[in-house]
């Protein structure tokens, strides 16, 4: 079986410099906001280019920790594209403030600069932008609409980790972004964990305290805050798989290049890659109009695949309040896409096999 993503094998990878971290943390006697979250904090920031890094408990609360340093709540509205996960929207809701969907463009699955204006009401407060999959979305015009409006530009980076735009590096294109560092994103600890990049000192000072109880001074509180701080043990792992994440990121590169020159069947829609910006492939989403008859086949062949989403975030039942909406584009994009295998440990023969398998397709 091809699967999907070898989670073991990935991390079996690190296994000498992520034992020698975690003993090191294990021996320091100091398990909480201490030196290895200084550290990678430190160097993650450098590593997106932004000025600021503040570790947290995982990729939602960094996301929703900015809604709310932004003070976004009750009457705001924040304009998220219809297509997310269910995360980027809840990072809003949690706050009380209105989720506004819009719709993506169909070729690269993110947010449509050009559907953005038509959402935008005296009360939007910030955009959300999602680089889904891997791929950044289009900063310039979404940045020149934010700055025409006034709105904060929020981006989610769960599944982008050192993408590229412009020269410039997600997590560094907007006010503030919000990383996930699930043990399955390109850059992943071994357990939950998150972080927030920003160039907006007051941003920065406000929320180092607000992640470990509104304390900036040990039992001395400015703000009612929260307890997500990301893991002593977690931050020690990650400054050790971030010194592979390029290298990582170009080897999902080189499959994603192969699947894309020789995936060659007129039932499946590759994804468009766009030439200003620098793809990392968190996964690999083709589009088919029988998704489910491809997914089996490919089972059938001994390749695993996985839906990243079988149900848009209008039709969950927690979003109750939207279920009678239709984002044509957003259902289109559900129901026919497909997740192939791709991974920093997928082996060339195994890209091979799943093209070869792919082409046979009827
Ligand atoms: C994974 C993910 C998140 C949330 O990250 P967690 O660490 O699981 O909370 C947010 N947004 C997107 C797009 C994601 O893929």
């Amino acid at each position: 079986m091809i699967q999907f993503l070898d989670l073991k094998k990935l991390n079996e990878k690190h296994y000498d410099s992520i034992s020698a971290a975690l003993d090191k943390v294990l021996k320091s006697g100091w398990y909480i906001l201490g030196e290895s979250v200084n550290e990678f904090e430190k160097k993650f920031a450098a590593y997106c280019g932004s000025k600021y890094c503040i570790g947290v408990a995982n990729g939602l609360d960094a996301l929703s920790l900015i809604v709310k340093a932004y003070y976004i709540g009750e009457g705001d509205e924040v304009l998220v594209p219809s297509n997310t996960y269910i995360a980027s929207i809840l990072a809003v809701s949690s706050n009380g403030a209105t989720p506004v969907l819009v719709e993506p463009a169909l070729g690269t699955y993110n947010i449509d600069p050009a559907n953005i204006e038509k959402h935008i009401t005296d009360k939007t407060k910030a955009i959300m932008v999602v680089h889904l999959y891997g791929q950044s979305c289009d900063m310039g015009p979404i940045n020149e609409i934010a700055k025409k409006y006034n709105l904060k530009v929020i981006e989610d980076c769960a599944q982008a980790h050192g993408a590229i735009y412009e020269g410039k590096k997600v997590g560094n294109l907007g006010d503030a972004a919000g990383f996930s560092f699930y043990p399955g994103k390109n850059l992943g600890a071994l357990g939950d964990g998150g972080a927030i990049t920003t160039n907006d000192e007051a941003l920065y000072t406000k929320l180092v305290a607000y992640r470990n109880y509104g304390s900036h001074k040990k039992y001395e509180n400015l703000y009612k805050g929260v307890n997500s701080r990301l893991d002593e043990i977690q931050a020690a792992v990650l400054s050790v798989k971030l010194d592979s994440l390029d290298n990582e990121n170009n080897h999902r590169r080189t499959i994603a290049n192969y699947y894309l020159e020789n995936i060659k069947n007129d039932k499946i829609t590759l994804p468009k890659v766009e030439s200003e910006s620098q793809h990392v492939w968190h996964v690999f989403v083709v589009r088919t109009e029988n998704r489910d008859k491809l997914q089996k086949y490919l089972l059938d062949n001994a390749i695993q695949t996985i839906i990243h989403y079988p149900i848009p975030p209008h039709k969950q039942i927690a979003y109750e309040e939207w279920n009678h909406l239709s984002f044509e584009i957003s259902e289109k994009i559900h129901n026919e896409i497909l997740s192939l295998p791709i991974s920093p440990v997928m082996t060339m023969d195994e890209v091979k096999k799943v093209v070869e398998v792919i082409n046979n397709y009827e």
